[in-house]
């Protein structure tokens, strides 16, 4: 029969001991970690023998909260975080002692969440307890001893339902244009928009991705990114302009998928993106990295293979047939754009443009 969890076990005493002296530093120092390292537990020891709770808890925040980003950085996680405490208990002959942990609730934590706020929440939660038990049991409240705080690092692998991952269809795939980073969050106009600058094993978001975040600014947005978002993002980080593209589904040609404009930005700016949006089922969307535009859209709209060059905001084309009195190629495409003619119309019903829409 295996025994209730205790705090005050032989084993658990003895644990708790070992790990209170095995950590001599500041800093959350691992402790401890599960089989191929999907659990790490690291203990921040109380080593400047705070007696106070709010004063010790305070002292170690901006720890936590740098240490929960670096976790963070490398997987989504879930944490939890156990306040180790020992009551001595005055006695006429020999003093006893009583350890006791206060824990926080496991929490997700993904690159996006607020880590400040949650670490607010949960030491003023393990406040709260420590307190709450001091004062219902007067008997603890003459000497208490802070052991530290012990912080449990699970790797967490969110449901499939929360990922924002789709696989793009074949016929796409096989114009060899797209890059589809495969994401387990809701990050990806984030990934899409760092494949431009992630140049091997671009297929799957890993630390080639987080290694390029520092880049441009996200903390405008919200996850996921709806399109009329995007505007902020090109707002918040200048130099840059976002198209977006969708995918309709050609009927006519069986496993023959259109692109089509959806947002194109006023003017394409030095560092610009081409994205391609692709849905799936309950307004699932996600978004995806456009490497080579004209190779993307040219099979659909040249159908004689012809030397074309089209409008990216209306998808017109002009080929490169001299004619007398009228523009053709390049300088055709010129003018079209400046005179104004371009007729942009994106199909509002498919598309997630807000987020309460
Ligand atoms: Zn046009």
């Amino acid at each position: 029969m295996p025994q209730p969890y205790s705090e005050n076990s032989v084993e658990n005493n003895k644990k708790r001991k070992d790990r209170i002296q095995s950590v001599n530093t500041r800093g959350f120092i691992e402790i401890d970690s599960s089989l191929q390292r999907t659990t790490v537990w690291y203990f921040r020891k109380n080593v400047d023998n705070i007696t106070n709770y709010r004063t010790f808890l305070h002292s170690i925040e901006s720890e936590l909260i740098e240490k929960l980003r670096q976790c963070v950085g490398v997987h989504p996680i879930k944490y939890d975080l156990k306040l180790e405490v020992t009551y001595v208990i005055p006695a006429e002959v020999d003093n006893t002692t009583e350890n006791h942990a206060f824990n926080s609730p496991a929490r997700q934590l993904f690159v996006y969440s607020n880590v400040v706020g949650l670490v607010d929440c949960d030491l003023t939660l393990l406040l709260t307890k420590a307190k709450t038990f001091a004062d219902e049991d007067r008997r603890f409240t003459f000497i208490s001893y802070i052991g530290g705080l012990t912080l449990g690092v699970h790797q967490y692998n969110p449901p499939i339902e929360r990922w924002s991952y789709l696989t793009l269809p074949k016929n796409i795939i096989n114009r060899r244009a797209v890059i589809n980073p495969q994401n387990i969050d809701q990050l990806c106009f984030q990934w899409a928009i760092l494949a431009k600058h992630v140049s091997k094993y671009r297929c799957r978001v890993n630390t080639n991705y987080f290694n390029e975040a520092h880049r441009y600014d996200f903390s405008v947005l919200s996850v996921p990114t709806t399109i009329s978002e995007i505007t902020l993002f090109e707002r918040a980080n200048p130099g840059t302009s976002v198209n977006v593209y969708g995918l309709k589904y050609n009927g006519k040609i069986s496993t023959q998928y259109m692109v089509y404009p959806l947002r194109v930005a006023d003017e394409e700016m030095p560092n610009h993106f081409d994205l391609l949006l692709i849905t799936g089922s309950e307004n699932k969307y996600h978004y995806t990295y456009i490497t080579n535009f004209s190779r993307l859209v040219s099979s659909q709209i040249n159908k004689g293979h012809r030397r074309l060059v089209f409008c990216k905001k209306c998808f017109k084309t002009f080929d490169f047939q001299p004619r007398k009195y009228k523009l053709y190629g390049d300088k055709a495409l010129a003018q079209h754009r400046l005179v104004g003619n371009c007729v942009f119309n994106p199909n509002t019903a498919l598309m997630p443009f807000s987020r309460h829409s």
